[in-house]
């Protein structure tokens, strides 16, 4: 399967051993030229409101539709485009993808925020805010359309420069979350002094909260920190529907995960919506 296809990307900098080397300066041009080439792709996963069962938006995720390889997954080439300093390249690649999209399901009456990943450079890019600000001009998309997600680990690592660019994006209407919440250095300072929209609790404490009661207490608490600060929290890889039926009780706002659906194609999820509307 794809996910298995992706072994040859290797990110190595120490031993510079030959063989090593060559591969990663092979895999290096590939992506330089997925990049040149319009090879990337986003798959689209819905998100759901749980008390209405309305889905208010969907996360792009990026994945390369490699010439040989089949499809690869973004385990499989993120650690070597940040690696590489093309971080900044393949997320405004990203970003208009996903709001030339955005725009195309707004024209069709469908008014759904897509939520996109930053990685750790693009907050080191003094210019993203601006450059945000005027693609969403050019596509003709709301700011409160586009949600931006960034990992609580790239926060804690650069909390300075990161609160600086992303207060800016902020101020232009635009929706920030905090992803993978729970799983890095986490310190209640940086929600004191950011102003975020979305705490995305990471699946490692949603999948079996409806067995483990050491992640049932997280959730609970966790819902209450996020709705005390104003936010929603968004609960990741639900995966069946007794932690849906938890999460109701508990009092989560929306849900992702398989259970609902898996990342699709934008066509396929369009489908896929229109297939619930009563
Ligand atoms: P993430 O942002 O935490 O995205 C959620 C990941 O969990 C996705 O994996 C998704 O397919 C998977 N997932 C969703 N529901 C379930 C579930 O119920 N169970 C399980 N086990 N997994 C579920 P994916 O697409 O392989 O992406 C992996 C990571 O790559 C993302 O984690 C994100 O950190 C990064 N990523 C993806 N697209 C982009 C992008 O465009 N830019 C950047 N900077 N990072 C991206
Ligand atoms: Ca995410
Ligand atoms: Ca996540
Ligand atoms: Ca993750």
């Amino acid at each position: 399967t794809a996910k298995g296809d992706h072994s040859g990307v290797v990110v190595t900098t120490s031993g510079a051993h030959d063989d090593t080397d060559r591969q990663r300066l092979t895999t290096l041009e590939e992506l330089r030229a997925g990049l040149d080439h319009g090879e990337l792709i986003l798959h689209y996963q819905p998100q759901m409101e749980i008390a209405s069962g309305a889905i208010p938006g969907v996360e792009a995720l990026v994945r390369w539709n490699h010439p040989t390889r089949g499809l690869v997954y973004p385990d499989g080439f993120l650690p070597l485009a940040e690696h590489a300093g093309l971080m900044g390249r393949l997320t405004l690649q990203v970003l208009e993808m996903a709001l030339e999209q955005s725009a195309a399901w707004r024209a069709a009456g469908l008014d759904l925020t897509v939520a996109v990943n930053l990685s750790a450079s693009n907050l080191h890019d003094p210019a993203l805010p601006s450059y945000v600000a005027d693609a969403l001009t050019r596509h003709g998309v709301p700011p409160a359309a586009l949600h931006l997600e960034i990992t609580e680990e790239v926060l804690m690592r650069d909390a300075v420069r990161a609160t600086r660019v992303l207060a800016e994006l902020r101020a232009t209407g635009i929706h920030l979350a905090i992803d993978d919440y729970g799983t890095g250095y986490s310190s209640l300072a940086y929600l004191h002094a950011l102003p975020v929209d979305d705490l995305k609790l990471d699946r490692a404490f949603v999948t079996h909260c409806d067995t483990d009661t050491r992640s049932a207490a997280i959730v609970k608490s966790t819902v209450e920190l996020a709705h005390n600060l104003d936010m929603r929290l968004i609960a990741e890889g639900v995966e069946n529907e007794t932690v849906l039926d938890r999460l109701r009780e508990w009092d989560c706002d929306l849900v992702q995960g398989y259970h609902l659906s898996r990342p699709q194609p934008a066509d396929r999820l369009t489908t896929w919506l229109q297939q619930r509307r009563p």
